[in-house]
């Protein structure tokens, strides 16, 4: 963890920046390995050229920063009390009379936030974090990718427990809630993002809700999952169908599964990212569902379940050993039914590997 911070300390000395002021659940957790959600209370964390860092949490939260490893300063405050009080007296304690610059995350800091520290320093501009922690955060090391093994082996676990709930006349939350309390059992407190389980015309939409919609023959079926382990996401769809198949429906399914493949195949160090995306949308389009393929191949994936690299035909950046990403192309027709299927990937010395396994050849469960 030091590790990570020291490169935050590096950068600032390079660009000579003040300090920086770290605020969001994932950076703090990426730079401290404390993980909380403080819900509106502040959680910051000062990062300083050539002094120790100060982390700033809700007082009740000081004992799980510093089971998290956490030696350096902490700010505690309890909600009656004002915590930019504190940073304040610690601060003018340091010797930080000229202050030009403060790196923070401009894309999440909040402007009442903003101005607090603007208060603290009215002669410093607030310049961008992001670049850094994205560069830093874009690279997965062993450790991390170690979790988002586990994590993506326990998104398959969803999609076995949810293909198995398929029957006559089960509704979506019905299978939804199948897949979620299974997954509890497995000691997952939280899922990556709102799963979704849409039968037939419902999977037609690229982000649908799931409802009361009941399964019936002939129906797609589609699966997409995540769950929270050790502070790292893991996100898959899967796609089956319900006792029978028309032609259309596995032209589609064989479609998207191809693009899938063909960005796959291309994923190794050094691809330019934006290419895989082509390489998907382009066979898409010559089978004939290109206005049916509405989004970009995929995202990164990590401490966020959108992270970097974006995984878009516009993104110039080469793949890179330790990237991990999803590759999710979908055709999805409006009023009949859709196809996604999406893994989660990393870059490794010799090309690629999976993280999710669950089998894609097309499945009529009966
Ligand atoms: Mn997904
Ligand atoms: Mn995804």
């Amino acid at each position: 963890m030091e590790k990570r911070l020291n490169k935050v300390v590096s950068w600032i000395q390079e660009k000579d920046y003040d300090m920086a002021f770290i605020s969001s659940t994932e950076n703090v957790f990426y730079l401290t390995n404390f993980y909380t959600n403080p819900h509106e209370r502040l959680l910051g964390l000062f990062v300083f050229q050539n002094a120790d860092p100060i982390l700033v949490c809700p007082s009740m939260e000081v004992g799980q920063a510093r089971d998290a490893g956490w030696a350096f300063e902490i700010i505690g405050y309890e909600d009656h009390e004002n915590p930019w009080e504190f940073i304040q007296g610690s601060l003018h304690k340091r010797d930080l009379s000229t202050v030009k610059h403060i790196a923070v995350e401009k894309e999440l800091l909040s402007y009442a936030r903003a101005e607090e520290l603007m208060k603290l320093y009215p002669d410093a501009a607030l310049v961008a974090a992001e670049e850094k922690l994205n560069q830093l955060r874009v690279v997965k090391d062993e450790a991390e990718i170690e979790i988002l093994k586990r994590a993506a082996a326990l998104a398959d676990y969803g999609v076995e427990v949810g293909v198995a709930a398929l029957k006559e006349g089960v509704t979506e939350m019905d299978v939804l809630a199948k897949i979620e309390y299974e997954l509890k059992r497995k000691g997952i407190r939280e899922m990556s993002f709102s799963t979704m389980v849409l039968f037939g015309e419902k999977a037609g939409e690229a982000h649908g809700n799931p409802g009361l919609r009941k399964l019936k023959e002939g129906d797609f079926v589609l699966f997409d999952l995540g769950v929270v382990l050790d502070g790292y996401c893991s996100d898959i769809t899967r796609t089956v169908v319900y006792k029978s198949v028309n032609e259309k429906q596995k032209h589609i399914y064989e479609t998207v599964q191809r693009a899938q493949q063909a960005a796959l195949d291309a994923s190794k160090a050094g691809t330019r990212i934006g290419d895989l995306d082509l390489i998907a949308r382009n066979l898409i389009k010559k089978e004939g569902y290109g206005e049916f393929f509405p989004h970009r191949l995929g995202h990164g994936l990590g401490i966020s379940v959108h992270e970097f690299p974006s995984m878009s035909q516009a993104n110039n950046d080469l793949l890179q050993e330790g990237m991990v990403y999803t590759i999710e192309p979908g055709v999805y027709i409006p009023e009949v039914g859709g196809v996604r299927i999406e893994d989660d990937v990393v870059i490794t010395k010799d090309g690629y590997e999976t993280l999710t396994k669950y089998p894609k050849e097309l499945q009529v469960i009966s």
